[in-house]
């Protein structure tokens, strides 16, 4: 019998296919300390993990029966993954399935910001029925997107997602990424239409002070790419959004900026300390916040669903 334990959660359409594949399906949460037990007792020959399911050495070590790991989603930080290809075992992961989801985001963010949704959505129920005036002018001074300059640092899978969407409200898009140069985005329409644009990379100096919005998609860095320098040079009131990994931007430097009104707003969808977030961060009264959702929607967990089932069946059946 193949065993696959679903440790993290899996869409419905990913254990359907994984069971019409011929797999028996253990969709438990096992705690960290009873892990190998659990994997050794069930005699487990693939576990699918998300985020939140470390997956060291030591499991893979007292784990022979073990023969791959998915990681439904991007980063791959929390598995050794170095480690257990060593041992021959595969480790896959499901690198596009979610970039539509976290670059609409991006634009909830966005949307939200530049009307004072965030803000309104809190203040209208305290309120509303005995300030509507107050609220109203409040709120009467927001902006469009059509016409300013997005500047996106990091230009891969999310990054490009989220230029296509940008052209489509007739925004200017600029770029930086570190290794890519030039990209040719293509849109595909039901009609069988398509048209591409060409876009080439601007310097990361040009776009911090010319992007009336900025958004990172670079994956995990050392250290924080936006600081307090960084965020001197940048438009006043510019607004940015960071939906890749907590630590991108400093924290602290961007709280100092937005309290002192250069920056205008943000949008954070990860954090430096998750699931602990900063109570400065939660409270600054200019950033729009969600809780690490980038990929929580049923489209993408479908197609992560579905693509850890395929490419398991390919692996594991032949
Ligand atoms: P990707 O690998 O396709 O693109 C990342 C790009 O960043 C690459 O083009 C790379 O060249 C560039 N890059 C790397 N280091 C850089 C640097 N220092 N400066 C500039 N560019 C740099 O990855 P992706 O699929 O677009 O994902 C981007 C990020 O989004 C990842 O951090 C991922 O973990 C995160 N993510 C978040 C969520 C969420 O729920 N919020 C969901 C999925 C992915």
């Amino acid at each position: 019998m193949k065993n696959i334990l679903i440790n993290d959660g899996l869409s419905q359409s990913g254990k359907q296919k994984l069971i019409q594949y011929g797999f028996e399906i253990i969709d438990q949460k096992i705690n960290p300390e009873n892990l190998i037990e659990f994997i050794n007792t069930n005699n487990i020959c693939a576990i699918l993990v998300r985020s939140s399911t470390e997956i060291r050495k030591q499991i893979i070590d007292s784990c022979p029966s073990i023969k791959l790991i998915g990681r439904g989603g991007v980063g791959l930080d929390n598995i050794d993954v170095d480690y257990a290809k060593k041992k021959g075992i595969d480790v896959i992961n499901t690198p596009t399935a979610s970039s539509k989801s976290v670059s609409e985001l991006v634009f909830a963010h966005l949307f939200s910001l530049s009307r004072f949704l965030f803000h309104s959505n809190r203040t209208m129920p305290l309120e509303g029925d005995f300030n509507f005036k107050t609220l109203k002018s409040n709120y009467s001074e927001g902006i469009e997107l059509g016409g300013k300059t997005i500047g996106i640092i990091g230009f891969g899978k999310i990054g490009q997602e989220v230029a296509k969407i940008a052209c489509g409200l007739r925004m200017k898009v600029i770029f930086y990424d570190k290794y890519i140069t030039n990209v040719n985005i293509e849109f595909q329409f039901d009609d069988d239409n398509q048209f591409n644009i060409k876009l080439v990379k601007s310097s990361f100096s040009t776009l911090i002070q010319t992007a009336d919005f900025i958004t990172i998609h670079v994956p995990k860095q050392d250290k924080p790419l936006i600081k307090k320098t960084e965020l001197s040079k940048m438009k006043k009131n510019v607004i940015i959004i960071n939906t890749s990994r907590g630590g991108i931007i400093d924290e602290a430097d961007l709280v100092d900026a937005l309290n002192k009104r250069t920056v205008g707003f943000a949008g954070l969808d990860v954090y430096e300390n998750e699931p602990k977030p900063s109570m400065g961060i939660l409270m600054n009264e200019y950033i729009s916040l969600s809780p690490h959702i980038g990929a929580s929607t049923h489209e993408a967990q479908d197609r992560i669903g579905i693509e850890l089932a395929n490419q398991i069946n390919k692996i594991i059946n032949g």
